[in-house]
């Protein structure tokens, strides 16, 4: 083993999870630490933990147990633990599982090169009144051509369900200037598509030179950064689709026409319970807007099935819903209590039944994401090569509507933008041949 110590990083969930990841390597890169695939090699562990999905902490808690004999053989190897679940549970972490050295939530992780340092076990899960992003090192770890960039954090919408207000807190978001700095320093280092990220990301309401900027202004501001190809944002919610936005996405070329747009049920009922304030009419609304705006676009969304109290009639609004939409894919999920929100407080839908309604709805979700597929092939698209494939001569990239695909182009070049033909399509991917 060389001098430089290792840093291992599990990451749980969603893409902002990934980009804090990122942002903690690069923290404790400063320090001395290199990454590592292999916790068996590390000198420090770091789980960072997401707490959407169902199970957790359950989840967290048996990988602390897998890394309990290789605490008890290294006594000195630190073990952390980040993001929502450490935000959440952190007393309770440091309670059953008294292995853990290091416990930071997602609005401190800029200190935890100083958590690391000290000793003794160490919390902080405050929501600091400095901006964490501030005091992180420049950005080093890009993954090729593609990168996500943090705009917006938190949330202030409260729905039913969901623990991001009170994990992540309010929402704030980044002024402008340093987004544009961070940008144009990642187009310089070969990137060409970024995906603007936050909780609520259309919710963007970040200081610029003039005042405050929306971000459809910030999106038409970043498509002037000369070598910028691509842009995505995710995650957005229906009521902050503001007008401006919507334009965007007709008159900004840069601006990719797939959009992530989670409804979470077709039932009025069930969106009013799940404290969502918007029906599935002002849903269909937006839709429409966007569409008529930019009409190859493809949607995705997320759904929770199985929400209290959710009928035969409401999971038949959601079928319909997903019908009447048509969307590239999608995501769906059981619902699963999450402890302190007003939700976990109602009596869940039998087991059975909320599994029988996930499969029915997960096979209406696959048939549209087939046919969306389908309706590819033989299309010339554009493809942002992003790796080499498993095949000679194969490159994988993804298509402006997000499609991976498999090209067969022996001179090609990650980072490159290719037209190509769909030749088929796979279960979840195109293949494809160059044409230029
Ligand atoms: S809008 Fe999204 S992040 Fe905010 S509370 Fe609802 S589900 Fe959670």
């Amino acid at each position: 083993m060389s001098d430089a110590k290792k840093l291992f990083i599990k990451t749980y969930g969603c893409q902002m999870n990934v980009y804090d990841s990122e942002r903690m390597a690069e923290a404790m890169s400063a320090e001395g630490y290199t990454l590592t695939d292999v916790a068996e090699d590390a000198d420090m562990v770091l789980l960072n933990t997401c707490h959407i999905r169902e199970k957790a902490s359950e989840k967290l808690f048996s990988d602390l147990g897998r890394l309990r004999p290789l605490k008890d053989a290294r006594p000195d190897l630190k073990i952390g633990v980040a993001g929502c679940v450490a935000q959440a549970e952190g007393a309770e972490i440091q309670r059953r599982m008294p292995l853990v050295d290091i416990v930071v939530g997602p609005q401190a992780y800029h200190r935890l090169p100083a958590l690391a340092r000290a000793s003794g076990p160490q919390v902080d899960t405050e929501f600091p009144a400095e901006d964490k992003f501030d005091h992180l090192p420049e950005r080093k770890a890009l993954r090729g051509p593609t990168a996500f960039l943090t705009v917006q954090e938190g949330c202030d919408k409260f729905c039913a369900f969901c623990v991001v207000p009170y994990t992540r807190g309010a929402e704030v978001s980044r002024p402008v200037e340093r987004i544009l700095r961070e940008t144009r320093d990642l187009v310089s280092r070969g990137v060409r598509e970024i995906t603007l990220l936050g909780q609520n990301v259309n919710g963007y309401h970040g200081e610029g030179p003039d005042g405050v900027w929306s971000l459809g202004r910030l999106i038409r501001a970043l498509a002037e950064v000369d070598g910028l190809e691509r842009i995505r944002y995710t995650t957005s919610h229906p009521n902050d689709m503001d007008d401006d936005l919507i334009a965007a996405h007709g008159d900004v070329p840069q601006l990719m026409p797939y959009l992530h747009l989670p409804v979470q049920s077709g039932s009025d009922r069930i969106l009013r319970a799940m404290n969502r304030k918007h029906g599935r009419d002002d849903y269909f609304r937006v839709i429409d807007r966007i569409r008529k705006a930019r009409p190859d676009i493809l949607f995705s969304s997320d759904f929770i099935v199985g929400f209290p109290g959710e009928t035969d009639a409401d999971f038949a609004d959601t079928l319909d819903l997903v019908r009447r939409v048509g969307f590239g894919q999608s995501y769906s999920f059981k619902y699963s209590a999450r402890p302190g929100t007003p939700a976990a407080e109602k009596a869940p839908v039998a087991p059975a039944v909320a599994d029988e309604r996930l499969q029915i709805l997960q096979a209406l979700i696959l048939e549209q994401q087939r046919a969306g597929q389908e309706a590819m092939v033989g299309r010339e698209v554009t493809v942002l090569y992003e790796k080499p494939g498993r095949q000679p001569g194969q490159m994988v990239g993804k298509s402006d509507h997000l499609h991976a695909v498999h090209v067969n182009d022996a001179g090609g070049r990650v980072g490159e933008l290719a037209r190509v033909r769909v030749l088929a399509s796979a279960a979840n991917s195109l293949s494809a041949v160059r044409i230029s």
